[in-house]
């Protein structure tokens, strides 16, 4: 062999390892990686294995969601089975929603509780979220919720209908501490009047109508002198006399709220009436508690106004917060004007959250629910 051929045998070697080398770089994961599989599990192809991984990782995720899934299907409540009676009422409720530019109200997905009927005969119904059957055996932290007591209040009714919408979409599991009911069209007569108006079908204000224990003392009166008669807010004959009445006494008798909201318009103003801060509730921290709740509600509807607005004869905070110590809410909200309905919601929904979060059970409930309960 010559000089010259052996050079060229050493170029050509030479030349060969760099172009392997070169070739090689890019599949050089992939090699590595078959290599590599192939020889620690050589059953297994790569293309077989990789599935494999994505099979168990799949597996790992699919199975929890399972559990979720089936988890809320039993929470889960069931499809809203509504009377004809109530599913006619839903119809009327959408027409007047269309009518006010509110759009449909999800009437017909809620399942509604009915029980009495107003003056003219609408269902008065109510919406329950959580387990009523366990709050009979140990009572949970209860928020009732009321809208449209004052018909001509309109923007106070799609407010509850806001809040139902917001609980419906709520995963059923934050409720099993609590118990929420809300009755969003309290005097449907006055509300579906082609001029709505504040009193109910027998020109009676609701919220004058309450069998406080002034009522027979100065109730008529009252109105006569403070008020001269003015017919918006005439509490009636006797007190109790209106199925509209009657329906939130039931209600509150019946569930025994640990809190009221009531929401009306246009005052402006978040009142309360209930427990005070006082020596005597201090024992209990309810009164402490409750007024905590009223500045964590103001605070989140930025920083709306708090003002002691006086109670009446016949009003719900009479009744219920001066007299049987339920702390009530008022949130009048700045108006009733039907298109900042969403605005309204926007400012006014952490206060909803604030409320129905907040535990304000009496030790006493905790303890011994029915004997409490019987109190009411
Ligand atoms: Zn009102």
């Amino acid at each position: 062999m010559s000089f010259i051929s052996i050079i060229i045998i050493i170029l050509s070697f030479t030349l060969s390892g760099c172009q392997n080398r070169g070739f090689n770089r890019a599949p050089e994961k992939k090699s590595t990686t078959s290599k590599t599989v192939s020889k620690s599990t050589p059953m297994l192809k790569p293309a077989e294995k990789r599935p494999s991984v994505l099979k168990k990782t799949k597996a790992i995720t699919k199975a929890p969601t399972k559990v979720v899934a089936q988890e809320k299907i039993v929470k889960k409540k069931s499809k809203p089975t509504l009377t004809k009676k109530v599913k006619t009422y839903c119809s009327k409720i959408d027409k007047k929603f269309l009518h006010w530019g509110w759009g449909l109200s999800q009437c017909k997905k809620t399942n509604w509780n009915h029980v009495r009927d107003s003056v003219w005969g609408d269902p008065l119904i109510w919406a329950i979220y959580g387990s009523e059957k366990e709050h009979k055996v140990t009572h949970k932290d209860t928020t009732m919720i009321f809208c449209g007591v004052h018909g001509d209040e309109i923007t106070p009714i799609k407010f509850c209908f806001d809040i139902i919408r917001y609980l419906e979409e709520m995963d059923p599991a934050e409720f099993d501490n609590k118990l929420i009911v809300v009755a969003p069209v309290v005097s449907p007569d006055s509300f579906f009047k082609k001029r709505p108006t504040r009193t109910n079908a027998r020109a009676v204000d609701i919220n004058r109508n309450f069998p406080t224990k002034d009522w027979n003392k100065k109730a008529i009166k009252m109105w006569k002198t403070r008020y001269r008669s003015d017919k918006r807010r005439y509490p009636g004959k006797s007190s109790l006399s209106e199925p509209e009445t009657l329906f939130q006494v039931n209600l509150i008798r019946r569930y025994g709220p640990d809190k009221i909201i009531s929401i009306h318009a246009p005052l402006t103003l978040l009142d309360y009436d209930g427990p005070e801060d006082d020596v005597s509730i201090k024992k209990t921290g309810q009164g402490i508690l409750a007024s905590k709740l009223l500045s964590q509600m103001s605070q989140s509807a930025s920083g709306y106004k708090i003002k002691n607005y006086p109670y009446f004869p016949g009003s719900l905070g009479n009744w219920a917060g001066k007299e049987r110590n339920i702390p009530v809410y008022t949130l009048e909200l700045p108006d009733s004007d039907n298109r900042k309905h969403k605005k309204y919601w926007e400012l006014f929904q952490p206060a909803i959250e604030a409320a129905i979060n907040k535990d304000l059970r009496h030790p006493k409930k905790i303890k011994k629910n029915k004997l409490v309960q019987r109190s009411f």
